[in-house]
């Protein structure tokens, strides 16, 4: 798995959506990061999400000056976590680091991370201590997602973690196999498991330019994150089905009660009632039925796999390729 000469690579991917105001420091900030770790080789992956500034033109000249500098360019724009998914396919690299291009990210603490992961963690996942120069908006709403989101999550994803992070071979081989289309990248590594280890740092203002995560984007990567990593809000359904029809059974009790022993009711109430009740009562019920399995359905055309194998031990042929495929699950034993 390594370079001839035994040094390792590190492949730096960076998704880049009209970055034009930053790329240029963003480069040389990263060919510095290189120079400060020369144990290793390193590749720039940057993936121009279909840009309508000079981002590929500028990404252009630097991988005709740089060979570490790679680039992909998409034919349109294909948001944020599919530009990283490119990333990650198109990595090399024995490990590989997300990183945004705006620098928020400081490239300074992917030496960290490279020194944890030679201490043998698989996932090195950057946590936010601070986020000076966001909005109030963008903090609240940041804080109360990730924690709904570990509430609702079927594996915990970690609190105020995005997706700057390290991850081994290992690990990428796995993600790579995770053919689901509605990709929560941060969500998706959690899942995958391994060694992984927390490394806090200060996350810093936007060097230049906007943010490209409008309301809009935001929205949908929260329900993204939500709906790929949790059944919960398709079970409410059922949950509510039976509260109701519980509620619908002691309702028809009570205006059988009215109706029968008492003189307070109207001619036709009663069975107007009881219709409405069972009714009621029962349609929810099948909704959650319905949405149980929506939710089977939905689990299987994840398609992703059913384990994931970190070592084999004793068998015949030990499997040395990482990313075999075994019948159900995925063998990432190296
Ligand atoms: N980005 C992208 N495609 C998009 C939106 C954003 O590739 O459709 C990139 C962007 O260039 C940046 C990273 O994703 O490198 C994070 O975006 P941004 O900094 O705008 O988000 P924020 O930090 O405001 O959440
Ligand atoms: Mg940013």
């Amino acid at each position: 798995m390594t370079s001839q000469n035994d040094r390792q690579l590190i492949s730096v991917v960076v998704p880049c959506y009209n970055e034009e105001e930053v790329i240029g420091e963003t480069l040389s900030q990263l060919s510095r990061l290189c120079d400060t770790a020369p144990a290793y080789d390193f590749e720039l992956v940057f993936v121009d999400d279909g840009s309508q500034d000079r981002t590929l033109h500028l990404l252009r000249e630097a991988a005709a000056q740089d060979a570490r500098v790679k680039v992909l360019s998409f034919a349109r724009n294909f948001g944020h976590q599919i530009a990283v998914t490119a990333g990650i396919d198109a990595a090399k690299g024995d490990a590989v680091v997300l990183i945004d291009a705006d620098l928020q990210d400081p490239p300074e603490t992917v030496v960290e991370m490279i020194a944890k992961w030679r201490e043998g963690y698989d996932v090195v996942y950057g946590t936010r201590t601070s986020r000076p120069g966001e909005s109030r908006f963008k903090l609240m709403t940041a804080r109360g997602f990730y924690r709904v989101l570990n509430g609702l999550s079927e594996v915990p994803i970690p609190l105020d973690t995005g997706d700057f992070r390290l991850m081994g071979r290992n690990v990428v081989e796995v993600l790579k196999a995770m053919p689901e289309r509605d990709r929560f990248v941060r969500g998706m590594v959690s899942w995958v498991g391994f060694n992984q280890t927390a490394l806090p740092y200060e996350r810093a203002k936007r060097f230049a330019g906007t943010s490209k995560y409008p309301l809009r984007k935001m929205m949908r990567f929260a329900t993204d994150g939500i709906l790929s990593f949790s059944a919960k809000p398709l079970r409410f359904a059922t949950t509510m089905g039976m509260v109701a029809a519980a509620f619908a059974m002691l309702g028809i009790v009570y205006v059988l009660v009215l109706r029968l022993f008492t003189s307070i009711w109207v001619e036709g109430w009663t069975a107007i009632m009881i219709a409405l009740l069972f009714l009621g009562g029962v349609q929810l019920l099948c909704l959650g039925i319905l949405g149980e399995y929506v939710g089977r359905t939905y689990s299987e055309v994840k398609k992703r796999p059913l384990y994931v194998v970190r070592e084999k031990i004793g068998f015949e042929g030990s499997d040395k390729d990482p990313s075999s495929a075994t019948e159900h699950g995925l063998s990432a034993a190296e």
